[in-house]
């Protein structure tokens, strides 16, 4: 069995496909990796299932329009990460549930993005977790492996591909620590693009230089 990568500078590495349930996931939970990986040339894609159209308190904004300043943020955001691509399913927020339909969009967006490695969620996870990020968590795995891999599989949804590695994010028995620290203004930067989630930006600047310097995954084989 091949060697588990070493972590985000390991050269293996050409591609990595990060898939998650909404704008801020990526910078929260992984934007430390995804520099890491896109500054020495690694290509990073996106895949959002939702676009957080429910993410606000001003219940007088239409749902359409939070979903177009909420994309307008995060390709804000991928840009600061160096991420060129960046997909959106525009799921309705809040309300992704465990499908087949779903399993067929993600191994649509694996075949086509070619991962070495994806970074999702770890649907492994405390009782109080925002239950899209279970979802996603789950679906994505079950779309690497063995789906996207499998010709017999969504015959329609591109040519199959081996996605080596997941790193997962969110869960409770992380066996992957990453230091970001040399990445940390870069980070705070792409996560402060998501202007309408910021309150004070002064207060998460402090708070993110404070916790937001290791991140931390579970590594899975799935060769
Ligand atoms: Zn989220």
């Amino acid at each position: 069995m091949p060697k588990l990568f070493s972590g985000p500078e390991d050269r293996r590495i050409k591609r990595a496909l990060c898939v998650v349930a909404h704008p801020d996931d990526i910078e929260f939970y992984c934007a430390g990796a995804v520099l890491l990986m896109t500054r020495h040339g690694v290509a990073v894609d996106f895949v959002l299932a939702t676009s957080g159209d429910k993410g606000t308190r001003d219940g007088g904004k239409s749902r359409a329009k939070v979903a177009r300043i909420r994309e307008r943020e995060q390709e804000m955001a991928a840009d600061v990460l160096g991420v060129k691509h960046v997909v959106f399913l525009r799921h309705p927020d809040a309300e992704l549930v465990e499908s087949l339909e779903l399993r067929e969009e993600l191994v649509r967006e694996i075949r086509a993005s070619k991962p070495d490695v994806l970074l999702t969620f770890d649907p492994n996870v405390p009782y109080r977790f925002h239950p899209d990020h279970r979802v996603v968590g789950r679906v994505a795995l079950d779309a690497a492996w063995p789906s996207a891999r499998d010709p017999l599989t969504f015959p329609k949804a591109g040519t199959p591909h081996e996605t080596a590695e997941a790193w997962c994010f969110g869960g409770l028995q992380p066996t992957l620590e990453i230091d970001v620290e040399e990445v940390l203004g870069k980070k705070i930067e792409a996560r402060l693009a998501h202007a309408s989630q910021t309150t004070s930006p002064a207060a998460l600047m402090r708070r993110w230089r404070a916790m937001a310097r290791i991140e931390k995954f579970h590594q899975v084989n799935l060769r």
